[in-house]
């Protein structure tokens, strides 16, 4: 196995890590992005952006790609599809194992975002690829003509669901108050959606079927009402939580499991740094998480600066 030597390791690729690429990259240190599947993160999966400014509208797909693609322009060495195997962010260098590779960095910035939240119902897991999805824009082509059921009542339940009205001829949007919490010009494009009915005051608590999802056991959260809901998909989108799986006990988090930073970046442990969806922060956009990784980007090359001049 070999063993690399870079100033700057960021671990993730998605608008974060990509940002902190190019930032750290024009700083003139070796760096290097490790991702444990191909670049571009959680954006690669959402169908359009229209809040990206200087864009209007682009396809995440597309927009993370122009990100990597301005990573390339610069010297960062890229290391996607990689199993991870620990990773010491306490030693000096930290260490990065992988199953190919042995990273070791002077500073460590963390942009590994974040996954869906699971409803934790019965059900979910058994049916996970046969009814149960939480990606719309990649399973929405297997819903033509079918009823399909939303849960949640974010910017990311609102506008999967009425990217599913292409194909589904029935969108269920189920939510646990009678209020979203989506962005009011995305709301008021869905109430205006005929083929999207909201469920409100409702939560899922089971997911039948027999080959696939064939219904939902729906509870009214005022009333108490048990009913049954015929549906052929349901795609949970009721918020996120941190990839923190190699960090966990490392550095302090919050009572969700984000990873706590100033407002340079740094974490509790020095030289490293956490940027974009997995640290603690009040919005979570492509915009501020590429503005993360770049200022990410300039502390953790200040803080290297300062060790290679102790050590000359
Ligand atoms: P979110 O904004 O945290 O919304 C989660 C939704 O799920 C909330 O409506 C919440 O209900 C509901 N929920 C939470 N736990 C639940 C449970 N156990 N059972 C049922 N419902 C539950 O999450 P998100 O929509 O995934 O968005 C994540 C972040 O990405 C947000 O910051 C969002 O703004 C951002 N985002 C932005 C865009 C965009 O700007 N175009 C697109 C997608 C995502 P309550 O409302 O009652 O809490």
């Amino acid at each position: 196995m070999d063993n690399l030597e870079y100033d700057v390791v960021i671990l993730g690729g998605g608008p974060a890590g990509l940002s902190a690429g190019i930032y750290s990259a024009r700083s003139a240190l070796s760096v290097a992005i490790v991702d444990i599947n191909m670049f571009g993160g959680q954006p690669s999966n959402y169908l359009e952006l229209e809040n990206y400014p200087g864009m209007m509208k682009i396809g995440g797909y597309d927009l993370m790609e122009k990100f990597e693609q301005h990573c390339d322009m610069f010297d960062v060495k890229k290391f996607p599809m990689q199993e991870i195997i620990s990773v010491d962010l306490v030693s000096n260098p930290k260490i990065i194992k992988t199953k190919e590779h042995v990273l070791s960095a002077k500073s460590v910035i963390i942009a590994t975002g974040a996954k869906p939240m699971k409803l934790g119902v019965k059900g979910e897991n058994e049916f996970i690829g046969r009814g149960v999805s939480y990606c719309a824009v990649c399973d929405g082509m297997f819903y033509k003509d079918k009823v399909v059921s939303i849960v949640g009542g974010g910017n990311s339940a609102v506008e999967e669901g009425m990217y599913l009205t292409k194909f589904a001829s029935k969108v269920y949007i189920i939510h646990r108050r009678n209020e979203l919490r989506a962005d009011k010009i995305i709301q008021q494009r869905a109430f205006k959606n005929p083929k999207i009915e909201f469920i409100w005051d409702s939560v899922v608590e089971e997911i039948l079927g027999t080959d696939c999802v064939k219904s939902l056991v729906i509870k009214n959260v005022k009333t108490g009402e048990i009913s049954n809901l015929e549906t052929d998909g349901i795609f949970p989108y009721i918020g996120i939580v941190p990839n923190v799986d190699y960090f966990n006990g490392q550095l302090a988090q919050d009572s969700k499991g984000f990873i706590i930073t100033d407002e340079t970046m740094k974490t509790s442990i020095e030289g490293v740094y956490a940027v974009g969806d997995v640290r603690t922060t009040p919005l979570r956009q492509v915009i501020t998480s590429a503005s993360d990784g770049a200022i990410g980007a300039v502390y953790a090359s200040k803080y290297v600066q300062a060790l290679k001049e102790i050590t000359v």
